[in-house]
């Protein structure tokens, strides 16, 4: 072939290889966005193409696809992952959707039953979820306990004995052989769980090379002795809710989980961006109710009804059970607790016909909102990881799945948050805990779009089973 010939040759090529880029067209793209991708650090106006629910391409040129949102102006992120959402039910995904969250997992209550779990939401969900094989709830399910979200009796008062602890055993087996996705442990719940029972479990989480997720007891003591077991059993190791759990001595709480990290056990920790704790009036971790100071009733506020408790009310509500909502602790226990790099950010939600806490609806566009815009006590990108990358790794050594979440790059789920960084905030209250948070524009789940110029589609079933097998 003569030179000339072959440059016109070449030139044809490269001309329709060109048009041929610029012709794809994806399922959906969004165009003119600031992409934030807090793996790898992206942080720039991009233009990205999905189809078959993952991202395609990232490009610096608008691309074209059947649907097009056009992001200019707006925050294009991963999907948020909560790693600690109680409230597996319609009500409380669609009001996470509407937060910017795209899976959601409970993991420190858990269940006792993990393929019925799953079987039950099997119809496709607004966003992705999934469970832990739960401690408390085999507890409660051996002990015949009659709580219905927490032990109220023996489930948690219960000395097992060897009986109990091999069938106990065995529960936890079945389901992490079920797709369990994680082991969910409360200690504060189960205060008649001894050290030999929470390390013979955890034993069988580390052999499954499972992570235990913890709400620990007995305040600063309490975490170091969790950490020394996890150390023994060589368990890798989640602490929930490090706000609410190191309360005033937030500082050091977190210093006790840095200082097991750095001699390179696996710990980590999270929290919600809240000054009060929900929990059941009925749990053991109001026990010792008799004993306080009149004025302490005040704060607890009866999430039924709203009304603040007296030592009689509080007496009373005691004996029938239900939601409990404690203001303890400042603001400035709540910054420093999200100024340490340490917490991921979960919102330990529970909704139940409209009543509950206010985390459960807009604990993601509060930090994004309060925390970042108006006090700046993180940055933007920051605030992302926690939400995003954080908690996707966290998951993905036991769940593959998570490999491809909390993330944008090319091949990863199309699990997508857009949102306005001026003018997102949450908007739900402690007396109104179920109204959404705004500023959030476009959820894409699994390359479809739940949340629409902030509506909610929920028709739109594109959530799945997340499961470690
Ligand atoms: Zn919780």
């Amino acid at each position: 072939m003569n030179k000339p010939l072959q440059i016109i040759i070449t030139l044809i090529l490269s001309v329709s290889l060109l048009s041929i880029a610029r012709s794809q067209s994806f399922d959906l793209v969004i165009n003119n966005g600031r992409i934030i991708d807090p793996e790898s650090d992206l942080n720039a106006v991009r233009h990205l193409g999905v189809s078959n629910g993952r991202i395609m391409v990232i490009s610096e040129s608008t691309l074209t696809g059947l649907r097009e949102i056009d992001a200019s102006d707006l925050v294009v992120a991963p999907g948020f992952i909560d790693i600690h959402a109680h409230g597996q039910t319609e009500e409380a995904y669609q009001l996470m959707v509407q937060d910017g969250v795209t899976s959601g997992f409970e993991l420190e209550i858990g269940t006792a039953h993990v393929g019925e779990w799953y079987a039950e939401r099997a119809g496709g969900q607004v966003l992705n979820y999934g469970i832990s094989i739960g401690h408390i709830p085999i507890r409660m399910a051996l002990f015949d306990d009659p709580g219905r979200f927490l032990p109220v009796a023996a489930g948690g008062s219960g000395i097992a004995g060897p009986e109990i602890m091999d069938r106990m055993e065995k529960m936890l087996r079945q389901g992490i052989a079920e797709g369990a996705v994680a082991v969910g442990f409360g200690l504060a719940y189960t205060p008649a769980a001894t050290e030999t029972e929470f390390e013979t479990m955890l034993d069988i989480v580390t052999e499954a090379n499972a992570t235990a997720h913890i709400h620990t007891r007995g305040g600063l003591n309490g975490l170091q002795q969790i950490i020394n077991s996890a150390r023994k059993t060589g368990t890798p190791l989640h602490i929930v809710h490090a706000n609410s759990s190191g309360g005033s001595s937030i500082g050091e709480f977190l210093g006790i989980i840095q200082e097991a990290r750095d001699t390179g056990q696996d710990v980590t920790t999270e929290m919600y961006p809240y000054g009060a704790s929900y929990s059941d009036i009925a749990s053991a971790l109001f026990d010792n109710w008799e004993s306080w100071e009149d004025d302490r009733f005040q704060r607890n506020m009866w999430v039924e009804t709203g009304e603040r408790l007296t030592r009689e009310s509080f007496g009373r509500y005691r004996q029938i059970g239900g939601g409990l909502i404690t203001f303890s602790r400042t603001e400035e226990q709540t910054r420093e607790a999200l100024r340490n790099p340490l917490t991921m950010i979960a919102s330990d939600g529970r909704i139940l016909d409209g009543k509950g806490h206010p985390r459960s609806s807009g604990t993601y566009a509060k930090v994004l909102g309060q925390y970042v815009r108006e006090e700046q006590v993180i940055s933007l990108i920051d605030a992302l990881r926690r939400m995003t990358i954080e908690p996707a790794r966290r998951l993905e050594k036991f769940v593959p799945a998570m490999r491809n979440k909390g993330r944008l790059r090319i091949g990863a789920d199309a699990d997508i948050t857009i949102f306005d960084p001026r003018t997102i905030i949450d908007r739900s209250t402690y007396t109104d805990p179920i109204l959404p948070s705004q500023g959030i524009q476009y959820v894409i789940v699994n390359g479809e779009v739940v949340l629409n110029e902030s509506n909610l589609n929920s028709t739109v079933r594109a959530g799945v089973a997340i499961r470690s097998n």
